[in-house]
């Protein structure tokens, strides 16, 4: 859960520490959803604050934006947007934490995003995350209940699917919202050809007869939380197979969880109004949270190259 900063925190716009409360904008700026940012976390562990795999969400930001044709100025290359998270952290002395750097369009209607009247802005935002109860009926230990999206995920011409960009999101916020107001936590949503992709915000994973089943990137984000998992999963001995899945092969899995930045790896209890699995976290489920939550924290075996100490 994110915690709404205090005026004096401090954002780093164009290369700047600017307070939370100065960190605003002329009403006239460019409002298409062309942008792209990342989602990012530290974690506070055993070698202090430290940012997990910052180096391959920097990477995402940067391809995003290759994808959109959005040019990065180049003094803000990547080594500079991972100094200014760094310094963000260090600034506004946090520990958990999620990181928001973004690259969006500033100016006054243009619809090309190359006209010369608009200017790309590069940005990163840190606030403080205080991890949500996992108590025993928490949604954390109760797992998730999801429920199949009447918006497709969209197809690889339709939008620039790898792109962790701002319009993309238009979908799965109509998604969330049609999930949500029917009493569900979130969506899946299925592919222009019937098969399952992802949620609205975290790659999803199946578990069968003790094998892992995700859908191919072709269809999904790919997602770092998801690239972690795949390695976890191989150190556990755990097969993963990356295939096309229909809905059904969800609704009788043994056990099913998402993964990602935010979500981390969360186990998922029902799909459509069925029980997956006992309704409950999984064995494998549970083995790779457990993995997971060591890892971040700098107690996981192997993978040093995954933190950057604040
Ligand atoms: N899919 C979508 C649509 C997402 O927004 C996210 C979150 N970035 C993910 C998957 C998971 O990606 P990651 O593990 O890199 O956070």
């Amino acid at each position: 859960m994110i915690v709404e900063p205090r005026p004096e925190h401090l954002v780093w716009l164009d290369g700047k520490f600017v307070r939370w409360a100065d960190a605003t904008m002329h009403l006239s700026a460019h409002h298409y959803g062309f942008g792209v940012f990342e989602g990012v976390r530290s974690y506070v562990g055993e070698r202090g604050a430290a940012i997990f795999r910052l180096a391959d969400h920097t990477r995402r930001l940067f391809r995003s934006a290759r994808m959109l044709k959005l040019r990065i100025p180049d003094a803000f290359d990547a080594d500079c947007l991972n100094r200014a998270q760094l310094e963000l952290l260090r600034r506004n002395q946090l520990g958990d934490a999620y990181l928001r750097p973004f690259v969006f369009l500033d100016g006054f209607l243009g619809l090309r995003p190359s006209s010369r009247d608009l200017s790309v802005r590069v940005a990163v935002l840190a606030v403080a995350w205080q991890s949500s109860d996992t108590g025993q009926g928490s949604r954390a230990a109760r797992g998730l209940t999801l429920k199949t999206s009447s918006f497709l995920r969209h197809p690889p011409n339709t939008l620039l699917s790898k792109a962790k960009a701002n319009g993309n999101y238009l979908g799965g916020m109509l998604a969330l919202e049609e999930a949500q107001s029917s009493g569900a936590d979130d969506a899946v949503l299925l592919d222009q050809n019937g098969f399952v992709t992802e949620t609205t915000g975290a790659n999803l994973f199946l578990v069968k007869e003790g094998a892992l089943f995700t859908p191919p990137v072709s269809s999904v984000l790919d997602g770092v939380t998801r690239d972690t998992v795949f390695t976890l999963a191989k150190a556990a001995g755990l097969a993963v197979s990356e295939c096309p899945l229909t809905r059904d092969e969800l609704y009788v899995a043994d056990e099913a969880f998402i993964t990602g930045t935010a979500a981390e790896v969360s186990a998922i209890a029902e799909v459509d109004g069925r029980p997956i699995g006992t309704a409950a976290v999984g064995p494998i489920t549970r083995r790779l949270q457990t993995m997971y939550a060591a890892h971040v924290r700098g107690r996981g075996e192997g993978h040093p190259e995954w933190l950057t100490i604040v």
